[in-house]
């Protein structure tokens, strides 16, 4: 983080002014009310769904717990189909209520869970899809909305990487007002974000769990308070995932300043691709017809061939010129040693998604990131 020694970093933290937060601080010290439902746990809840354009979120401590919380509250069962391109909490939140994960390979456009794919994979046994909006590029969601209607399953939306995405309208109803593209929010059961430090958006460490009626926003605040329905009732065995009233502040604060720090990725993402686009052996995901895109990462695919060395190679010398990427997915989650026993981890199943994890690298971005930066790294890529 430190810019002194001349080092880019992967990513950077995006932090309010401080003299914006400190008038809050000064609130929640003299109301002495530091957790638990406070205002400005309220006031953030309200504030998301306005920005987002959806009805009910429930903010919680970080962005693993929603999707714990997540198949606990549509009482899953059995097995449930995910991605294995994804960070690992997706996965853990499955093993985490005694599910079975099955993996299921990716589409090599988009890095998102494939949806021709899913159907071969669905067996008796299967209950839910959990599908990951990848760098926010959007999931084909009416496929996937559609294949779990027909199989009767319910749709668990990773949506860590997609703060801010919205999507073209192909159905009127779910629109808000007059707007022409929809949040991506708004598919499958549910969706969860995470708020942590990495993350476009962040209240340090935070996430939510978003649904669309008022009994599950009901049952998912119970769940995320001990199951505590009321002072002498418990509903559930929930869990503490409460965020406390500093970081919901710092959260409000941020999320007046995010749009900017979107924009200032936008920026930096169109001079890599401006960057990138002569040098053989690179490429990149294109942004999508219609979508709002929030510009999380900046993924590139090294092809070892055309581009004269390797991905790792590759990340070696940015790393030695004081560059750090992030090989961002590798290793896939079903390689890892809790799961890469399961039959649906074998690499012969999962063709893309293991060339994908074998060749990405994803560049600096971030809302601190400068134009000098970035020439930087395009002239590393380039020597
Ligand atoms: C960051 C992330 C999570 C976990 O969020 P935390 O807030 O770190 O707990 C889950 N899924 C994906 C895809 C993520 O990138």
């Amino acid at each position: 983080m430190d810019k002194s020694n001349n080092q880019i970093t992967v990513t950077s933290p995006l932090l309010p002014p401080l003299e914006e937060f400190i008038p809050y601080l000064q609130e929640i010290w003299d109301s002495k009310w530091i957790t638990n439902n406070g205002q400005f746990h309220q006031k953030l809840e309200q504030a998301l769904c306005e920005y987002f354009g959806i009805k009910y979120i429930s903010v919680f401590t970080n962005g693993t717990l929603p999707l714990i919380t997540a198949l606990q509250a549509l009482n899953v069962k059995g097995e449930v189909i995910t991605t294995p391109y994804s960070f690992v909490a997706t996965t853990h939140s499955i093993w985490w209520n005694g599910l079975q994960p099955v993996f299921v390979d990716v589409d090599p456009k988009t890095g998102n869970i494939d949806p021709d794919k899913i159907e071969a994979a669905i067996t008796p046994r299967t209950t839910a899809i959990m599908p990951v909006h990848v760098y926010g590029n959007p999931c084909d969601v009416e496929r996937i909305d559609a294949l779990a209607k027909k199989y009767n399953l319910k749709v668990i939306y990773d949506a860590a990487h997609a703060f801010g995405v919205r999507v073209p309208l192909r159905h009127p109803e779910r629109s808000e007002g007059s707007h022409s593209d929809t949040s991506i929010l708004n598919f499958g059961d549910v969706s969860t974000l995470s708020f942590h430090a990495t993350k476009t958006y962040t209240t340090i460490e935070g996430g939510a769990l978003v649904c669309h009626s008022a009994e599950m926003k009901q049952k998912i605040d119970y769940l995320k308070n001990f199951g505590f329905e009321d002072e002498v009732t418990v509903v559930a065995p929930g869990i503490n995932s409460k965020i406390d009233e500093v970081r919901a502040a710092f959260g409000l604060v941020n999320l007046k300043h995010v749009d900017d720090a979107i924009e200032h990725r936008h920026r930096m993402v169109n001079a890599y691709r401006e960057g990138l686009k002569e040098i053989k052996g690179i490429t990149f995901f294109e942004d999508m017809p219609g979508v709002r895109h929030n510009y999380s990462y900046f993924p590139i695919f090294v092809d070892e061939k055309e581009y004269g060395i390797s991905r790792d190679a590759l990340y070696t010398k940015l790393k030695e010129n004081g560059i750090l990427s992030r090989r961002y997915f590798y290793p896939l989650i079903s390689e890892f040693s809790p799961y890469r026993s399961y039959a649906s981890a074998i690499k012969e199943n999962l063709p893309v998604a293991n060339k994908m994890a074998d060749s990405v690298i994803c560049l600096p971005l971030h809302a601190g990131l400068s134009d000098e930066d970035v020439n930087r790294v395009l002239n590393c890529i380039k020597r």
